[in-house]
């Protein structure tokens, strides 16, 4: 037990919420949760604050009280004056203040109970054999959900290991930029995070173990690529090609259920600038990083900023002996002071130490990233001001412009290049504590704004006739986001490829199936990327549950085949655009990965996460058709 001093500086360094959540659950103690106590978040709050929004008299109560509760509690072996315990749902109600519509959602993402984990499955699974292709995140997720369901499955990975994008982007600096304990499972949580933001590293390892403890490995084909998915009408089945990476042989196999896991950022985008092949230094692509990427005391240009070259721009900049960063746009960050630290030592005592408390803690994380920006994200139709989509996303614009300001004082050429002309939330927000204006006021580092005109043997030539020389050019370009599939060719009925239907944007019904696509399922497909809200790791979850309801509707319905209905598809996509184009990433006239060439939001979702929870929980039987089974489904 620290003496006094210390408990209350570990206090002081916490966020007060799940704290007196946790205790509250520990103790029963109901003035605990008392109506002061309540957190008062707003969406304008630029970061959410440790004391929840509480005025600062109530906040040093609440700690007091958090103090007495800890001491009792550790020096009793209980709570003293403990009561019975505390319905869940109240301690859900104080945190969310009241938001009574999300208390079911919040239950489940604690979660309150396994349930979820047993869904009714029917006794007769006519020997179904479902294939993910993908063993990152929302592959693991849906193996996991599978094998628990006790459905046959096989998993494909073109990787030697699991992680899928988190094993393939090994850049220097690779980390989370979203909470690490919202990021996890909520069906796997885990408390040791080293740091707020997870490392690459230590993601990485989270997978391994996970696949390994809950039997998911040996269901795992490493380094095989499926090339090719064909739907076989007569027997049911789709038929995968394969091809092993190693020695390059060939396979074939059919199953019944396709699941595409492979990510929408599973293709790096390589641009051709005139002159590449002349070029004769070393050439990366942020996601495919290898040990021999030499950038030691070399001469580095590192080609765009968004989220990879924001990364690695100060993961390597005092290894280097130039760095040319060369920007088309600045992006947007979120002050985070927090972004590279290692978890305090006050934190970690406090998750050791009061039980569960991490698991309100990554509740609360869940809780106030659900608010998010959304509200400062929402285009006004009327709004006429340049920069901006709205009077409160101005308002959030001047916040911001003023945080990036103050690490500029003395650097004005350089502010006036990093502020963004567009509105905040047309593109994905960065992290910001500080390191990126640092980086590039280092006398080595140039931040270069016209654009690139090509390459020479030795450099990179800009508009501007200037020349810069590099031993070593990243490209932290991005992806190929038109296709959801990566290269995987995937022919539905009547021999159209997904490609054909899709062209240049992608659609899926909730993101996840698409009509004349029998039995094919895709996680992290269109339209389920987000921008000013949550983590991916909750749309993954909710695509997952949808793929389990659809899969035990085609069993308890004895039919063969299950595929969105035309109707429910179409009436989607239009949802789905009105929603986007009504947000700063779809009415802002800028370009991003989140749109294709003419402009049509086809990454983001542009609604709440309670709105796609609900749209996901259940079949709806007016949404799919179905073919009855004349027999049992081939395996
Ligand atoms: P990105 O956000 O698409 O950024 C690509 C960058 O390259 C942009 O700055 C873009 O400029 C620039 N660019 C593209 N073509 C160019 C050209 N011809 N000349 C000059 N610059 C050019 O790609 P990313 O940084 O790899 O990130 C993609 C997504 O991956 C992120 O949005 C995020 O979802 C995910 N990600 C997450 C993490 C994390 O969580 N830690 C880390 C990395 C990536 P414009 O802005 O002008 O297009």
């Amino acid at each position: 037990m620290p003496i006094s001093s210390e408990l209350r500086d570990h206090i002081q360094g916490a966020d007060v919420i799940p704290l007196l959540c946790a205790l509250a659950e520990l103790t029963g103690d109901r003035q605990l949760l008392k109506p002061d106590f309540r957190p008062r978040l707003t969406a304008e709050m630029v970061t959410v604050p440790l004391n929840g929004g509480l005025d600062n008299d109530t906040a040093e109560s609440a700690r007091d009280q958090i103090v007495n509760a800890i001491r009792q509690y550790i020096e009793d072996g209980k709570a003293a004056g403990a009561q019975e315990q505390l319905p869940v749902e109240d301690i859900i109600d104080f945190m969310t203040a009241g938001s009574a519509e999300y208390a079911d959602l919040m239950k489940r993402e604690l979660p309150v109970s396994s349930e979820d984990e047993i869904p009714r499955w029917p006794e007769n699974k006519r020997g179904l054999k479902v294939a993910i292709i993908g063993a990152g995140p929302s592959g693991l997720g849906m193996a996991h959900k599978l094998k628990n369901a006790g459905i046959d499955f096989r998993i494909f990975d073109a990787n030697p290991n699991v992680g899928g994008t988190w094993w393939s982007n090994a850049y220097p600096g690779c980390r989370l930029d979203t909470g690490r304990l919202s990021y996890s499972f909520s069906f796997a949580q885990r408390k040791d995070w080293n740091h707020y933001y997870t490392l690459r590293e230590d993601l990485s390892r989270y997978y391994s173990d996970f696949a390994r403890e809950n039997g998911i490995l040996e269901h795992i084909s490493f380094n095989t690529e499926v090339t090719c998915a064909q739907w076989n009408d007569a027997d049911s089945v789709w038929v995968l090609d394969l091809k092993n990476k190693l020695d390059g042989k060939t396979d074939q196999l059919s199953f019944g259920l396709v699941v595409s896991a492979v990510g929408v950022l599973s293709k790096p985008k390589i641009i051709e600038f005139p002159g590449a092949e002349r070029y004769k230094g070393q050439k990366v692509h942020s996601a495919l990083w290898n040990p021999s990427v030499d950038y030691k005391n070399k001469k580095v240009s590192i080609i765009g900023t968004g989220a990879s070259a924001y990364q690695i721009a100060p993961a390597i900049a005092g290894e280097v002996s130039e760095l040319n960063i060369f920007q088309r746009n600045p992006p947007w960050m979120l002050p985070t002071p927090n972004y590279h630290d290692e978890v305090s030592k006050g934190s970690v005592w406090l998750v050791e130490n009061i039980p569960n408390y991490y698991r309100w803690l990554r509740l609360w994380e869940f809780w106030h990233s659900t608010i998010g920006k959304y509200a400062l994200t929402v285009a006004d139709p009327d709004w006429t001001e340049g920069g901006s989509v709205s009077g409160p996303n101005l308002r959030f614009r001047k916040a911001l412009e003023e945080h990036i300001s103050k690490q500029y004082v003395g650097h004005e050429i350089l502010l006036e290049k990093v502020i963004p002309k567009y509105p905040v939330g047309a593109k994905r927000m960065l992290r910001d504590n500080g390191v990126w204006a640092k980086t590039l006021q280092s006398p080595h580092v140039r931040l270069v704004t016209s654009p690139i005109r090509e390459f020479n043997e030795t450099s990179v030539v800009t508009e501007d006739g200037k020349s810069y020389e590099s031993d070593l050019i990243i490209y932290a370009t991005g992806f190929d986001v038109e296709n959801y599939i990566g290269g995987i060719t995937v022919v539905g009925r009547a021999g159209q490829s997904l490609r054909e239907k899709w062209g240049d944007e992608a659609r899926a019904f909730l993101g996840i199936s698409v009509p004349d696509f029998p039995n094919f399922f895709c996680l992290g497909g269109p339209n389920t990327g987000l921008v000013a809200i949550g983590s991916q790791t909750f749309m993954t979850e909710c695509g997952i549950n949808y793929i389990c309801e659809s899969i035990r509707h085609l069993l308890a319905t004895h039919s063969r085949t299950i595929e969105p209905t035309e109707d429910a598809y179409r009436k989607f996509i239009d949802w789905m655009n009105v929603g986007n184009n009504s947000m700063a990433w779809g009415a802002a006239k800028i370009h991003s990965w989140y749109r294709n060439s003419r402009g049509a939001v086809v990454a983001s979702w542009p609604y709440s996460l309670l709105q796609y929870w609900r749209s996901t929980r259940s079949v709806e039987k007016n949404d799919v058709r179905c073919e009855p089974c004349a027999e049992e489904i081939a395996g």
